[in-house]
């Protein structure tokens, strides 16, 4: 048996992530690997540990890349802050949210779930509701950017919300970060993680993640051991802290964090506002082009995500078909339905390198091509 080298197409990645990779980060990936303790590396870990800092809008000192997907980084916040037997209040109004709910019951804390609809924000008022009714709850988990649903919700309300009722903050900003306002310090986020495959347009594989001081005291103080030795961050906070002696945790994904080095000066060169400005330009052409072709979407204005247009399939198109024609025709792929939405939704992303008119012009045409065959 003979095997050959494997050659992907370029495809053109409008789904929920990952998102197109830029030329120049791709050439970062290919560089020399150098051992992961090499000073000339630890020197580029510190940078990028500078630059998650500024993309999260944060001082916190334990800002780091995890050596794992945007999953792990849910998992390690939860695994390091809750302990069994806390109450944790979580929103969920999408698929994200279920997983969070999946995290804390399997460490033994209880859940206190607030439902919101599928394709909404959270319902601000039901959290309230619940802090009052839970004033014992220690945590407050919800979704900024719910991917599943193209919902986005009111971070910085709900963090006020649960600053009132000394609750820590649990945030998934895996599709947020870099695409829409997030601002951890000023909102006073405690516990955030992300991905790099969404808006940060880099490889995937890696959690960006981000603990407040009051997060780490919480971390430090824990009655129980850390379930996970992998994802406990105490053991991790060494090997990603200051200017100091490393010591060995585990090998670092070394050429992924050279992608990731350089998708984060691409984002801190053109200015995280301005990123943000870019992803809601080419959501809008988006929208007005979609309107054009009879689609609806389904999140109403207010709370869409410009990142992620989760639109209904219309009547009488074949999901599965339409989405093959747009890969095979256009080598363009788009997210399907997730959850609740299997079957009955695409979701066109606009994430990160990806957000730009030309991809926006590809997929209002393509589709309208696929939806006349
Ligand atoms: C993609 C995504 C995740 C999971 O990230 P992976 O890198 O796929 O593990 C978690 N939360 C949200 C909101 C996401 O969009």
């Amino acid at each position: 048996m003979t095997f050959k080298s494997f050659n992907p197409p370029q495809r053109i990645l409008m789904g929920p992530g990952p998102s197109d990779v830029s030329a120049r980060v791709l050439s970062a990936l290919s560089r020399p690997t150098i051992g992961h303790l090499d000073p000339l590396f630890i020197n580029m870990m510190d940078e990028v540990k500078t630059l998650l800092q500024y993309a999260f809008q944060t001082k916190n000192e334990f800002t780091i890349a995890l050596s794992a997907p945007g999953s792990a980084g849910m998992e390690a916040c939860f695994v390091n802050l809750v302990e069994a037997g806390d109450k944790v209040i979580v929103c969920r109004n999408g698929v994200f949210g279920e997983r969070m709910i999946e995290n804390v019951t399997r460490i033994g804390a209880e859940a206190i779930v607030v439902d919101s609809p599928w394709g909404r924000a959270v319902e601000i008022d039901k959290v309230a509701a619940a802090l009052n009714d839970h004033p014992d709850a220690k945590f407050l988990a919800f979704v900024h950017a719910e991917t599943s649903t193209g919902a986005v919700s009111d971070a910085q309300a709900l963090c006020k919300l649960a600053q009132e009722h000394e609750c820590l903050t649990i945030v998934d900003a895996v599709t947020s970060l870099g695409g829409i306002e997030l601002k951890v310090d000023e909102w006073g986020i405690d516990a955030i993680y992300s991905g790099t495959q969404k808006c940060m347009s880099c490889v995937p594989g890696i959690s960006p993640i981000s603990f407040s001081p009051k997060a780490v005291e919480v971390v430090q103080n824990r009655k129980t051991k850390i379930q996970s030795w992998f994802l406990d961050q105490t053991l991790v906070m060494g090997y990603w802290s200051g200017k100091g002696k490393r010591s060995y945790h585990h090998t670092a994904p070394v050429n992924s964090l050279y992608a990731l080095h350089e998708a984060l000066i691409m984002l801190h060169d053109e200015g995280l506002e301005n990123s943000w400005a870019r992803h809601r330009e080419q959501h809008e052409v988006l929208a007005k082009g979609l309107k054009e072709l009879g689609i609806e979407f389904i999140v109403p204005k207010e709370e869409r995500l410009p990142q992620l247009n989760a639109i209904y399939i219309p009547d009488g198109a074949d999901d599965a078909k339409v989405r093959n024609y747009l890969l095979e025709h256009y080598n363009l792929e788009i997210g399907a339905g997730l959850g609740a939405f299997a079957g009955k939704a695409w979701r066109i992303g606009l994430m990160g390198h990806g957000a730009k008119s030309e991809n926006v012009a590809l997929c209002l045409s393509a589709l309208k091509d696929a939806l006349n065959q």
